[in-house]
């Protein structure tokens, strides 16, 4: 999606701290951290949420996940702990319509979480 400012990011033309990527997905730091480590982890491929995700198209969010793991524990969280958060519509807060997973880490995470 061209006005996409996630798909922008995937596509190198708008920069940002990319962490890991493959093919499918790709994991920067986010521009307003609310944790020592806060990064996101998106799909290449356009999404807009949580709620666009069937049984065709689910398997990227595994390799969300995997990618999340992967960085917890290049980040040395992996002992202490992390959160991984989907915001999904206005009551959950999502400002960006392109799927994302945060992952957060680097110091106690409350919860609930406000
Ligand atoms: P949401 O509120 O939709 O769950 O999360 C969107 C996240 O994207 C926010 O944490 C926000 O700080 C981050 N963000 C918004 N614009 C940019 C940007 O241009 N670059 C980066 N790296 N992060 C962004
Ligand atoms: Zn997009």
């Amino acid at each position: 999606m061209a006005d996409c400012l996630f798909c922008q990011i995937s596509e190198k033309k708008i920069p940002a701290k990319i962490v890991l990527e493959n093919n499918l997905v790709l994991a920067f730091r986010d521009i307003n951290p609310q944790a020592p480590t806060h990064l996101l982890i998106i799909p290449r491929v356009h999404i807009s949420s949580i709620l666009e995700l069937t049984k065709d198209n689910a398997s990227i969010a595994a390799e969300m996940i995997l990618l999340a793991k992967s960085i917890a524990q290049s980040e040395g969280a992996d002992a202490s702990g992390f959160r991984l958060v989907f915001n999904c519509g206005p009551h959950a807060g999502q400002s960006v319509d392109h799927l994302h997973l945060h992952l957060l880490a680097k110091r106690v995470l409350k919860w609930p979480p406000g």
